[in-house]
């Protein structure tokens, strides 16, 4: 490939390493002609599914608008970026392994639901509370229903004395 940098058509590859577990080639490469260095990524291309919105439209999946989705959700949040990146990863992979051509945007967002729940509890309820947009009832008091549940009895004892004081 052409060096971004000047142009030149001639660049050669000084390093190769596998990045995202197996899913990426990493190299490092370097321009014959300027000495500059630079990164390419190379990544498989398969078809991922479409998204079929509520109204029945339909778009291209959108790594990046879900990664978005997800940072939004996790901003401030104590959840280290390799956590994030291996439950983005996971969202791909079962989109890819369930072999369907398209997919609808509800189910995809349960998923992110199910990663975030993972992660971390008030990045949950954030995507939750757009995602829903609290107009489904039985959906919200679901959501908060699982949240409890969570709680062992430890927890439920501890938060005891700021709700009696
Ligand atoms: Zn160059």
């Amino acid at each position: 490939m052409r060096c971004p940098f000047c142009g030149a058509q001639d660049t050669k590859v000084i390093d190769s390493r596998l990045a995202n577990e197996g899913g990426q080639v990493r190299r490092r490469r370097e321009c014959l002609s300027c000495s500059e260095r630079f990164t390419t990524y190379e990544t498989a291309e398969l078809n991922l599914p479409r998204v079929v919105k509520s109204d029945g439209k339909r778009e291209p999946f959108d790594i990046e608008k879900l990664r978005r989705g997800m940072l939004h959700a996790l901003e401030k949040r104590p959840v280290e970026t390799d956590r994030v990146e291996d439950a983005i990863n996971r969202i791909r992979h079962k989109l890819l392994a369930q072999g369907e051509r398209e997919i609808e945007s509800r189910r995809l967002g349960d998923w992110v639901m199910d990663e975030l729940h993972a992660l971390d509890h008030v990045a949950y309820i954030r995507f939750a509370s757009v995602y829903l947009s609290f107009e489904d009832v039985d959906a919200f008091r679901e959501l908060i229903e699982r949240l409890e549940k969570d709680l062992t009895p430890e927890m439920r004892k501890s938060q005891m004395p700021l709700i009696t004081e």
